[in-house]
């Protein structure tokens, strides 16, 4: 399996992990650029945005959904920030789909931006 995110979902690379469940699973980025800085990921392997089907609708609301619950549980109450880089022009580095969940006691510098 060469999916590095696919990888961290079985187990084989791990990883800090603050979220699972049958079909997400959430953990904290390796190189944050926030004080919280989490990945959400579904564990179905879907390469990127650009390759979302209409089945995955309710997948992607489950992300956003969470992402509010972890950055309130997570040390940002008080608002924060949500990307999905989406391919070559998106910049996106590992190509299984993931949210970035950025957030902090505090506004968020230009180093949160990508
Ligand atoms: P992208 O540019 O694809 O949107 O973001 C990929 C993110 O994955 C980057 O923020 C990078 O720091 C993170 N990342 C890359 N490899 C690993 C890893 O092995 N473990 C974790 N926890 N994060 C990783
Ligand atoms: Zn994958």
């Amino acid at each position: 399996m060469s999916c590095l995110f696919c990888r961290i979902v079985v187990g084989e690379i791990p990883a800090a992990k603050v979220y699972e469940d049958d079909e997400l699973l959430a953990f904290k980025d390796i190189h944050p650029k926030a004080p919280l800085h989490l990945l959400i990921i579904p564990k179905e392997h879907i390469e990127s945005m650009a390759a979302l089907e209409d089945r995955h609708a309710p997948l992607m609301g489950r992300m956003m959904v969470l992402a509010q619950r972890l950055a309130a549980e997570n040390g940002s109450p008080e608002g924060f920030r949500t990307v999905v880089n989406t391919g070559r022009v998106g910049r996106q580095e590992v190509y299984h789909l993931h949210m970035h969940l950025l957030g902090g006691p505090e506004p968020l510098g230009s180093s949160a931006s990508f």
